[in-house]
């Protein structure tokens, strides 16, 4: 049976036949040990009466003496000295039918059945024996001559009746077993399929989903239970299979209607040169547009591919970088291409972390690039590093427009640009932020933003010093700049 209710059955059934084949036998042996040992008193103790009763007297009996005192079942046989029968009494059953005597060899000899023993009968019951000496002075008149000596003397106890009782026994716990199994397995066919009936939904539930139906989830009745906890987590993972789900498409949705915007501006101008509609003037406005355009396709297409690198790489890069060096080369960098600008670093502490310098580089660029241009110039900059033993903090802050709370709240979403008649011709991505919290998350910090209207903005990357704290002050590596803050 492939089924799992079907598996759980037969294995419930089997164990169930084990234990109760396991206690019927040891019902049965204990009540024929009791039998026998019920005969084996009865033997012994019969034996020290006889012996007591005859003593040392003459004694001289008769066939009827025996027999007489019998019960049915019961068989008294005398040999003479030389271990041949002498006399047997009738064998009679319990019913008083005559039953076969205990099969004996022609001629015993002293040893015979000195303890209880276990003889068959031609076609009859067995026969529990014993056998024993009755000394010289007991004679066994017989009908027809004179007393002769009697050697020993053998009792027998039919063991019908105790045969009897074991085979019903036998038969009535045969019957009980099979009752009591058939009830077991149907009980635990019905158990088993009330209590399994949540895999069987969770399969169908499955089903549905894998056909479309992405909302459908797997009722819980108890969530506490094994089975309840599954549900639960299966839930758990179809919820988050669905959200992931939903945030790619809106992701490559977004991306989509973001590089529709300069191919579209491309391909208007390639068709108006195609059809010879461009003047001088009008051809080197469209190659510079051309140009800007493409440039702006490439700069998309390289942050969406940064993006999904950040996506899929779990560990990033481990290596020793001095986020205060970083600091200096990218304002170094901003200097030049705005040279108009003020711009003042300040580098203290330890400020070395653990990770992968150039996406670390990416982080300064887009903050202090994000400040320089979605402020007005006359705006001052201020980019600080600051670190302990813990942690190195970066600030870039700048004292331009600021922003409201809604926008504020959504600066670091892709492909989210503030109001674009407020920075107009940035031609931003709306990625940069976002880039800049993936790759603080991957080193395993934060980044946060202080800001208001007409206050400013503060952008604070908090990253751990990590493992890098220790080498650092043990070897004095470069990025301690304990003391002595450099402002610029
Ligand atoms: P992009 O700069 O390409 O537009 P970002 O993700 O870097 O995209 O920034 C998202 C938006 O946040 C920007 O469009 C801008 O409106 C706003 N923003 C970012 N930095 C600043 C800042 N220093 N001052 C004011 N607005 C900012």
């Amino acid at each position: 049976m492939s089924s799992l209710r079907g598996r759980l059955v037969c294995t419930v059934i089997a164990l169930a036949a084990l234990g109760m084949v396991i206690v019927d036998a040891a019902s049965i042996v204990a009540l024929q040990v009791y039998f026998r040992d019920r005969a084996d008193t009865w033997l012994t103790d019969t034996k020290t009466r006889l012996a007591q009763a005859i003593g040392h007297t003459s004694v001289v009996v008769t066939r009827n003496d025996v027999s007489v005192l019998l019960q049915p079942g019961y068989v008294v046989t005398l040999f003479d000295p030389q271990g041949r029968v002498l006399v047997q009494t009738p064998v009679v059953d319990s019913l008083g039918n005559p039953a076969a005597p205990p099969t004996l060899p022609a001629v015993v000899g002293k040893d015979f059945a000195a303890t209880p023993t276990t003889l068959p009968s031609a076609g009859g019951p067995q026969y529990r024996t014993l056998m024993f000496n009755l000394g010289t002075d007991v004679r066994y008149a017989q009908p027809n001559g004179p007393p002769v000596a009697i050697g020993s003397a053998l009792l027998a106890e039919s063991l019908d009746p105790t045969d009897d009782a074991l085979s019903k026994l036998m038969v009535f716990e045969l019957l009980a077993t099979l009752v009591a199994l058939a009830g077991i397995g149907l009980l635990s066919f019905v158990v088993l399929k009330v209590g399994l009936q949540p895999l069987r939904d969770m399969a169908r539930t499955a089903r549905r989903i894998a056909a479309g139906e992405v909302h459908q989830r797997i009722d819980a009745p108890n969530e506490g239970a094994e089975v309840g906890q599954v549900v639960v987590a299966l839930n758990e993972a179809f919820d988050a299979r669905q959200q992931s789900e939903e945030r790619l498409r809106r992701f490559v949705a977004d991306a989509s209607h973001e590089l529709r915007t300069p191919l579209t501006t491309i391909r208007g101008w390639a068709e108006m040169h195609q059809h010879g509609l461009a003047g001088e003037e009008l051809t080197a406005l469209s190659l510079s547009r051309i140009q800007q355009e493409s440039a702006r396709m490439q700069e998309l297409v390289g942050d969406l591919l940064l993006l999904a690198q950040l996506d899929q790489q779990h560990e990033p890069v481990s290596e020793r970088v001095d986020l205060g060096r970083l600091a200096a080369d990218a304002v170094a960098d901003a200097r030049v291409t705005a040279p108009q600008r003020e711009i003042r670093t300040l580098v203290r502490g330890r400020t070395v972390v653990c990770g992968d310098e150039n996406r670390l580089r990416e982080v300064l660029q887009n903050l202090i690039s994000n400040a320089l241009v979605h402020t007005p110039s006359g705006t001052e900059i201020d980019v600080r590093v600051t670190g302990d033993h813990a942690r190195v903090e970066l600030v870039v802050a700048d004292n331009g427009p600021g922003m409201d709370e809604a926008t504020a709240g959504r600066v670091f979403e892709r492909f989210f640009r503030a109001d674009q008649a407020r920075s107009p011709g940035t031609g931003g991505t709306g990625l940069g932020l976002s880039i800049v919290r993936s790759i603080v998350a991957a080193h395993g910090g934060a980044v946060d933003l202080v800001t208001r209207p007409g206050e400013g903005s503060v952008f604070t990357v908090r990253l751990s010093s990590g493992s890098w704290e220790t080498a650092v002050s043990r070897t004095g590596l470069a990025g301690d700049n304990e003391g002595e803050g450099r402002v610029q």
